[in-house]
């Protein structure tokens, strides 16, 4: 594509698009693995990933063939029929999980939202009509009006008041908060394991399990929110294993699909609360859906992806490591698996961005001072040491810049 085509594209879009994405000025048109062209063929290293989204890479084979095979065989059917795809997703995901039963949905948000349902009718059944849930400081649970009031972003959600009633706000990593938050009103915690859209925020070890404890002596339910953190991103299936614990109810999105879109919320069978009638979408669950979702899973588990994250994960934090040992600029990584991000002493990290797109490298600024990463899982040591080289140059070119 000229650049006039481009121009074209950025005039349209800005006349008929809803005008809530900032975007880069840059049209993607194919992507195989870690890679992306654009559409005038120059190719780039993704180590954004559609945000955590193309947990195999962009494209994988088998994927493809996944949705080649079912789009052919049979889409969408409706909830009134038994399917094979949305029936062996949830076994395989309730015994990669620990949980006992998935509702299926076609996003994050969605997810939480049937999270929220489910403890809210859990309340009243065995709570006394308790309605409460304990949320973080800097949470991000995805854009509808429930998904927002829980999350932790202001500016997300002042311009759409009145919110929904029943959440309260307490400090991530602050097991103390939590407990002097919770009263007889309180049915569930609802937090990540990893908070990521606050620039990948790893909580102390102690957290998790400590937060386990206090649900069960309170008698209230641990709910994760594993959307960006689940699916292997962290080095293991969901992040809540790395503690040998396990929350009553989870939500997953993001990586499930690889980038085609499917959401899920797995619950214990003891807060299963939502009966016929009572929760419900006309998508979610497809046999189409389900069958990428399966397939992405499966293949996780046979080719033990979640490990190979770890390694990766692992390698790249020490060359990350090793930049912020030579860049004042860096000062801390931070992350797990191949969930990483670099603080800054500066609010450059749109500018860096700019840079390492401009040289093939996809980063995210996640925070006006923290770059994200989220490649792939199956992204390669050889991709790894490229865009560290990419990063490196970038970071150079910036250090003679004083601290802002
Ligand atoms: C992305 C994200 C969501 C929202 O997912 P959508 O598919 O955009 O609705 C929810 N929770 C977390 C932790 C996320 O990272």
């Amino acid at each position: 594509m000229d650049e006039t085509l481009q121009r074209d594209l950025m005039a349209l879009d800005k006349q008929y698009v809803v005008q809530t994405y900032k975007r880069l000025p840059v049209t993607l048109v194919r992507g195989e693995g870690t890679k992306v062209w654009d559409a005038n063929d120059k190719e780039y290293l993704d180590f954004l990933g559609g945000i955590a989204v193309v947990s195999l890479g962009h494209c994988h084979p088998d994927v493809v063939a996944a949705i080649e095979r079912q789009a052919r065989t049979l889409m969408l059917t409706s909830n009134y029929f038994y399917t094979e795809p949305q029936t062996k997703l949830a076994q395989l995901l309730c015994e990669a999980s620990g949980m006992d039963r998935a509702f299926f949905c076609n996003s994050g948000a969605e997810a939480v939202e049937g999270c929220v349902k489910l403890a809210r009718k859990w309340g009243k059944e065995k709570r006394e009509g308790a309605y409460e849930i304990i949320v973080a400081e800097g949470a991000f649970h995805g854009r509808t009006i429930t998904a927002i009031t829980a999350g932790g972003t202001e500016k997300y959600r002042a311009p759409f008041t009145p919110l929904v009633e029943g959440f309260v706000r307490v400090p991530f990593d602050d097991i103390d908060a939590i407990k002097q938050a919770t009263s007889t009103k309180t049915v569930a915690v609802l937090i990540e394991p990893v908070q990521g859209e606050a620039g990948v925020i790893v909580p102390a070890d102690e957290y998790l399990p400590a937060l386990r404890r206090w649900c069960d002596e309170a008698g209230i339910l641990m709910i994760l929110d594993e959307v960006q953190s689940g699916m292997g991103r962290t080095g293991k299936m969901f992040a809540y294993q790395h503690y040998g614990i396990e929350p009553d109810v989870i939500a997953v999105a993001k990586g499930l699909g690889s980038g085609f879109p499917i959401g899920a919320f797995l619950t214990k069978e003891h807060c299963a609360s939502l009966g016929f009638g009572e929760h419900g979408t006309t998508f979610g669950g497809g046999p189409l859906a389900c069958e990428v979702g399966y397939t992405v899973t499966k293949y996780m588990l046979d080719h033990d992806i979640p490990a190979q994250a770890a390694r990766s994960g692992e390698y790249m934090e020490r060359k990350l490591q090793s930049l912020a040992d030579r860049h004042e600029i860096v000062t801390e990584v931070r992350g797990k698996g191949l969930f990483l991000a670099i603080e800054l002493d500066r609010p450059v990290s749109e500018e860096i961005l700019a840079q390492c797109l401009e040289a093939g490298l996809i980063v995210n600024n996640v925070k006006p001072t923290a770059l994200r990463m989220v490649p792939p899982l199956t992204v390669s040591e050889e991709e790894i040491d490229r865009a560290m080289e990419i990063l490196d140059a970038v970071l150079a070119g910036l250090d003679s810049g004083p601290p802002k």
